[in-house]
């Protein structure tokens, strides 16, 4: 088993190299295989400039400047408060990049976002932060900081599966390692295995779901084919499998509050604002510093606003509705660091964990890209990301540096004092880049050189700079709604020779340039893939890969 991955790998690696070689006569195998050691992408090609300062790290740009700048800026804030900044991760279920109010929905679409919006304002909105297509890949990758396929976590997990992170290191381990006081609020999503639950692999505490909420509304009113079936429903229910909303710490282990159906699952929001509005008092009046990974169940289908959200939209519809509940939960918890005086040695980061989710139209976000949940298209991957630190990242930025959410990983690390190279074994490849420079330096560039798209096991491209090349992507088309996408209504196309686009000019990948272009492909994307399937040869991933 662990042979053939180590082969797909090679072929893989093999493959782009030949795709790209047509097109690329300078660059040799060989420098392809330089990349991989420590030193400068130029050695790869001379349009590229990342630098790998170890084997088993993703190669990061360095902007020696904006690092120094926010080394003393951190510097400062720990002599001052004496001890490292707490980190919140605020992280919504399928809510559109254009939901947000900031990114031009709020209002528009009848669902104000003010609470967000004014993290934006006071804060650093990034027009280019990457999840995963799905649930699942993003928090593995968000928590690991490794893609998918090398934490094996490539799709999302369902009731009674297999998942596994246990032989992970997550980012809440090595944060609890170094004091932190660590919780995940919410949706977990990881896998509901024994030993790969959120209190086994690093969170001191927990309370929340392992899985996804509408596995457990299956009362839901609109599926009457179990909805008015007792007995099926009761069948279903027996079935092995955690619907269990957990309450759980590291010390003591987990218990259950009880089993989540359709009609409780509307306040599970609130319950777990609760939890985590508790979790900061308690790591507050204790003195300790905290890492609170904020996991709403909400805007994931199938919505229920809680009572008081009811009909608080423009359209009164549940999707809305929730928009507006998430939005008041955001500017609950950020009062409360207000109110606790810890805002400025706080980062917290919104975001979300991947596109609109379009099998659920219209109970669904928008994005003004094309796309959904589940494609490597922009509509599926381009996700709103805020970050808002006050006194420490300048109000009112606006980037479009790329950041991957599992640059999160390595940052919240390096923001804690622990360095990730140091800290992670150097059997496993990280894909996330420290980003600390690029957010608390008042002028910051992103150090991110490229981001890998993958549609579950597959390669499916690369974006640098404004150029993303597509070898492999998925389309709306198999269903009866045009234009709608989602995990049923979509196909994978394969391009003969992979698709090119301009993202600035096309965000919305109507018109591939490959041709036109020839030359990213030759000495910029093309090398980048070569290198990036070098990574999988020499580090095997858990799952094998296919290229196209
Ligand atoms: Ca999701």
């Amino acid at each position: 088993m662990k042979r053939s991955t180590a082969l797909l790998a090679l072929s893989g690696a093999a493959f782009i190299y030949t795709t790209t070689a047509v097109r690329a006569p300078a660059i040799a195998m060989e420098g392809i295989q330089v990349g991989l050691t420590v030193g400068s992408m130029n050695r790869v090609s001379p349009v590229l400039a990342a630098e790998r300062k170890q084997e088993n790290f993703e190669p990061a740009l360095v902007h020696a400047d904006q690092q120094a700048e926010a080394v003393a800026k951190l510097k400062k804030l720990h002599e001052r408060k004496g001890r490292p900044p707490n980190i919140i991760y605020l992280v919504v279920d399928d809510l559109g990049y254009g939901d947000v109010g900031a990114y031009g929905g709020g209002e528009l679409l009848g669902a104000p976002t003010p609470n967000v919006d004014r993290l934006a304002r006071e804060g650093l909105k990034l027009t280019s932060t990457y999840a995963q297509p799905t649930c699942s890949p993003t928090r593995a990758a968000l928590m690991t900081g490794r893609l998918p396929v090398r934490s094996g976590l490539i799709r999302p997990s369902l009731l009674n599966d297999t998942s596994d992170v246990s032989s992970e290191i997550l980012s809440a381990r090595l944060l609890s390692q170094a004091g932190y006081r660590t919780a995940l609020s919410g949706k977990w999503h990881l896998g509901e295995k024994e030993s790969s639950r959120p209190w086994q692999v690093g969170y001191d505490e927990f309370e929340g779901f392992l899985g996804v909420v509408n596995a457990y509304q299956e009362e839901h009113p609109t599926d009457t084919d179990v909805s008015h079936d007792p007995e099926l429903l009761a069948q279903l229910h027996s079935m092995p499998g955690s619907r269990d909303l957990w309450k759980a710490t590291a010390k003591d282990g987990g218990k259950s509050l009880g089993k989540i159906n359709w009609e409780n699952s509307r306040d599970l929001d609130q319950k777990f604002a609760a939890f985590s509005e508790d979790f900061i008092r308690r790591a507050v009046r204790d003195g300790k510093p905290f890492f609170l990974n904020h996991n709403f169940s909400k805007v994931h289908y199938f919505n229920q606003p809680s009572k008081a959200f009811e009909a608080r939209s423009a359209t009164k519809d549940v999707y809305r509705d929730s928009v507006i509940e998430v939005d008041d939960i955001v500017g609950r918890l950020v009062r409360l660091l207000q109110e606790l005086k810890i805002a400025d040695n706080t980062l917290v980061v919104f975001t979300s964990d991947n596109g609109p989710e379009e099998d659920s139209y219209p109970e669904s976000g928008f994005t003004p890209f094309r796309g959904s949940k589940g494609t490597t298209l922009e509509g599926g991957v381009r996700v709103p990301g805020i970050v808002w630190w006050p006194g420490m990242i300048k109000a009112g930025r606006v980037s479009d540096g790329m950041f991957d959410l599992m640059d999160l990983f390595n940052t919240s690390l390096a923001v804690a004092g622990v360095d990730p190279m140091q800290a992670v074994p150097k059997d496993r490849y990280v894909d996330g880049i420290d980003q600390t420079s690029f957010l608390l330096s008042d002028q910051g560039q992103s150090n991110r050189e490229a981001v890998y798209f993958y549609n579950m096991d597959m390669l499916a491209g690369v974006r640098w700079r404004y150029y993303k090349m597509s070898t492999s992507e998925i389309q709306a088309g198999t269903g009866n709604v045009r234009d709608l996408g989602g995990l049923d209504n979509t196909q994978v196309i394969i391009p003969p020779n992979g698709f090119m686009y301009n993202l600035y000019i096309d965000p919305k990948e109507r018109k591939s340039v490959m041709i036109e272009q020839a030359w990213v492909p030759s000495y910029a994307t093309g090398p980048l893939l070569g290198v990036h399937g070098m990574t999988l040869r020499k580090y095997p991933p858990k799952v094998m890969i296919r290229v196209r």
